[in-house]
């Protein structure tokens, strides 16, 4: 076995995570405590797979603008974002204003209220695309919804959706293999970016397409962007069938004040939102063509407990119509973007396999050289890395998501971002020999 044969790669990297792992569990009794306890009532210690990792998930205590505090008082830098949800940071004073004045006033009132329209006008007003909304509390049952009213306009019931797509915990379809708990919806599948191969499948479905629902950024499955005529002709070819274009911008709305589809001047007939429109409470929302919204208005009941909940309203009135104004839209875009740039030299400099994809400030590190256009099967060996790189990266103190997704929210400055590149940087030089 010579230094540079992969075998004897294979066995530095399983050192260096044996190593990494050890050091993560000594810097947190406390989080380890906890998730012993925790498994004796919640299957695997967690109530969000998504926060579930080896050895034990970091819990955190506490958060203030961009820095998060654990249980073990580590400090961090947060560009997990709570995955684009903490759009807003921990402690945005007017959402906290809004938040203290609407409970005053009292819960659970059980009646419309100005509220709900007050945000529908906000929303509607900055979606194009989006004529009428209806509120829900997560962007999973926001596209159930959307993908069911789909079907009662068009009479149809198949759907198409793309390999790597996320649109929620029943709406998940992995790169390769499949989850045991998809809604039950007739779906054929097509490969991201690939736009012949999606026009053609729509063409050849066209009696019974009733939606083609699609991340205009892929967002969990790697932050890869959408070619813009690959969504283009998919809209297109949608409309030509009569089947529903759905864009779930669930993540990528903080693209611009109107979301990706404005920035790239593609409009479908119905937009999903979720995530940090609701100023850090729980939402999620689906909008669209008015003939298709106005079904809900004898056609199509609608029901939720806390759709119209005070608290998701009174946050997401001020963060959508105070605080995530267009121009911070736009500086938060260019902050990402210089970010990824940066971080990519970087990486490129040091001729390493590993690339920062995404848009704005959704960014996820790839452990390959290649141009990335759609989901791929992960190698061990780029899991390996990829899990190295998120214990080095808080070992460094920044927070970022197990999968390797940073998403930059309000409070972040340039300054805070240096301990990201320095961190990045470190890594590169650190675990060069593993890199080769
Ligand atoms: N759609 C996309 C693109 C998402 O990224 C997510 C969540 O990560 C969802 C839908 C589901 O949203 P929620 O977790 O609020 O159900």
């Amino acid at each position: 076995m010579t230094p540079q044969s992969p075998a004897h790669q294979n066995s530095s990297l399983d050192a260096a995570l044996l190593e990494c792992r050890e050091r993560y569990a000594a810097k947190r009794p406390q989080s380890a405590a906890l998730n012993r306890e925790a498994i004796k009532v919640l299957p695997g210690g967690n109530t969000r797979t998504v926060l579930a990792y080896a050895p034990f998930p970091t819990a955190m205590a506490r958060g203030e603008g961009c820095r998060l505090w654990d249980v073990d008082d580590n400090t961090y830098l947060d560009l997990c974002g709570e995955y684009t949800a903490g759009l807003f940071g921990h402690s945005d004073s007017r959402i906290r204003a809004a938040l203290h004045d609407a409970l005053a006033r009292g819960l659970s009132l059980a009646a419309v209220g100005e509220a709900e329209q007050r945000f529908a006008r906000i929303l509607c007003s900055r979606f194009r695309s989006i004529d009428m909304i209806r509120f829900t509390n997560s962007g999973t049952e926001a596209n159930l919804i959307a993908l069911s009213v789909a079907q009662v306009v068009t009479g149809r019931s198949r759907i198409i959706a793309f390999r790597g797509g996320y649109h929620g915990s029943l709406l998940y379809y992995p790169a390769t293999g499949s989850s045991p708990i998809t809604a039950p919806f007739p779906v054929t599948l097509c490969d991201y970016n690939d736009t012949d191969g999606t026009v053609a499948a729509i063409r050849s479905a066209a009696g019974e397409l009733a939606a083609v629902i699609v991340e205009p950024m892929l967002g969990s499955g790697g932050c890869i962007a959408a070619e813009p005529t690959f969504l283009a002709a998919i809209a297109e070819a949608a409309r030509g069938v009569g089947a529903i274009s759905i864009f779930d911008e669930v993540m990528t709305s903080r693209m611009s004040e109107g979301g990706l589809q404005e920035r790239l001047g593609i409009l479908p007939d119905m937009t999903t939102l979720g995530k940090y429109i609701g100023g850090g409470m729980s939402f999620g929302a689906f909008g669209g063509r008015r003939d298709i919204m106005e079904l809900f208005v004898s056609k199509v009941p609608h029901a939720g407990t806390f759709n119209n909940n005070v608290m998701s309203m009174a946050a997401g009135i001020t963060a959508m119509g105070e605080v995530f104004t267009a121009a911070e839209a736009a500086d938060l875009f260019a902050l990402g973007e210089g970010l990824r740039d940066e971080l990519n030299v970087m990486s490129d400099k040091a001729g390493a396999p590993l690339q920062f994809c995404g848009l704005g400030s959704l960014a996820t590190a790839h452990f390959r050289r290649d141009q990335i256009n759609r989901p791929y099967a992960i190698t061990p060996r780029e899991e390996a890395l990829k899990e190295l790189f998120f214990f080095d990266m808080l070992n460094a103190g920044v927070y970022i998501a197990r999968r390797g997704m940073t998403a930059l929210s309000l409070p972040t400055t340039e300054r805070d971002l240096v301990q990201f590149k320095t961190a990045v940087s470190d890594f590169l030089d650190a675990r060069a020999p593993l890199l080769r």
